[in-house]
């Protein structure tokens, strides 16, 4: 892993479609240099309640933990990273389909997803028998596990023709096109998108005035630099 950069997160870091991919997200720039957003368990914390997938209480509860016991809340988010990254590297080799997934990316995987198990308690939402951990039980661990039950469910059904990694220019981060026609090429229209219609965009006018250039350097001129023909 690269650096590790203070971030506020803002709704538009979140635009992978899924938690875990949004998890996986919190590094930018895995193209280049890697920076992990996670600077503190309090980030991860800030992180969680811009998800909106955690009751606020669970994460006050948290908060108030990782206050009284900072060192065992920097020991939690160690754990985070770990899952994230064995998560990216996992989902990265899925969807490339070029090489068989990483043993390591999948026993790490499957070590957060027992250590989950353990905590939780088998009960019944609507028809359906689901792992369910609180904060309670699991203490300041309580994300890894949800995100670690939540990464399993996410595995079993990841949709492979669609999860996409953003070809955007110190971006790297994946994303599941869940849009209709299942043409979504960037992370984000708004940053990653318009980023490279920028670039597009002042290559044309280079390319446009270096045209204009040559073509109306005098035919007399004594240049030894060939003049190009207008293009028909
Ligand atoms: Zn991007």
């Amino acid at each position: 892993m690269g650096s590790i950069q203070a971030h506020t997160f803002r709704p538009r870091d979140l635009v992978g479609g899924h938690i875990i991919i949004d998890l996986v997200n919190t590094v930018t720039a895995r193209d280049t240099e890697p920076i992990d957003w996670l600077d503190g368990y309090p980030r991860l914390l800030e992180w969680a309640a811009l998800t909106s997938q955690f009751d606020p209480v669970a994460l006050t509860v948290l908060q108030r933990l990782a206050d009284t016991e900072p060192d065992n809340a920097a020991l939690a988010l160690d754990r985070t990273r770990e899952l994230r990254e064995a998560l990216h590297d996992l989902i990265t080799t899925l969807i490339r389909k070029d090489a068989p997934a990483s043993p390591q990316a999948v026993d790490q995987v499957e070590k957060h997803w027992k250590h989950a198990v353990a905590s939780a308690r088998l009960t019944v939402r609507g028809n359906t028998p689901q792992p369910q951990v609180n904060v309670e039980t699991s203490g300041l661990e309580y994300l890894n596990h949800e995100l670690a039950l939540q990464a399993f469910d996410l595995l079993r059904s990841l949709p492979l023709e669609r999860t996409h990694v953003c070809p955007g220019l110190r971006c790297g981060w994946l994303f599941i096109d869940r849009s209709r026609g299942g043409r979504r090429r960037w992370c984000d229209m708004a940053t990653c998108g318009n980023a490279a219609k920028g670039r597009t965009h002042y290559q044309r006018k280079r390319q446009t005035a270096s045209n204009r250039a040559t073509i109306t350097r005098p035919t007399t001129s004594s240049s030894t630099h060939p003049v190009a023909e207008p293009s028909a």
